[in-house]
Parts: C-alpha cells; structure tokens; sequence
C-alpha cells in the first residue's frame, strides 16, 4: 500500500467500512510511515470539526474544510432532516 493508497482510503478506514485485510495493509503502512500517521490525525480532526457541523445545522461551514467533507457534511444533513 502506497501513500496515496492510504488517502484515498482513509475514509472508508476510519469509519471502519474497510474489509480486514485492507485494514491489516493499512495498519501495517501506518505503523512504518510517520507521515501518514500524522495525516490521518489531522483527517480526524476534520471529522470532527464536520460532525461539530452537523450538529449545528445552522452553523456556517468554515472555508478551510475541504470539498469533499463539505459534501461528506451536507449529505449527512439531507438525511438527518428525511
Ligand atoms: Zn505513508
């Protein structure tokens, strides 16, 4: 698993959709890559940033959050309001 293998996948990762022997791939590459274990810190900081978002349907979504957490949040809401 590359670097970019891990981004690309990170999502799905974290909210535990990975079969197990991508998350075996996956915890193996962090635990020999420091840079992606930082990157996966502050990918979760977003998370929760977002989910503060969601939260607070009214809140505006700050312009630092990127484009697909934007969607990640919006169609979060759509379906909390169906
Ligand atoms: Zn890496």
């Amino acid at each position: 698993m590359t670097c970019q293998d891990l981004a690309d996948f990170l999502m799905d990762y974290i909210e535990g959709a990975l079969p197990q022997t991508q998350r075996d791939e996956f915890d193996s590459h962090l635990g020999a890559c420091p840079p992606c274990i930082e990157y996966m810190k502050s990918y979760e900081e977003t998370i929760r940033m977002g989910k503060t978002l969601c939260d607070q349907p009214d809140a505006p979504i700050p312009d630092d959050v990127p484009e697909k957490l934007i969607r990640a949040i919006l169609s979060a809401r759509a379906k909390s309001a169906s």
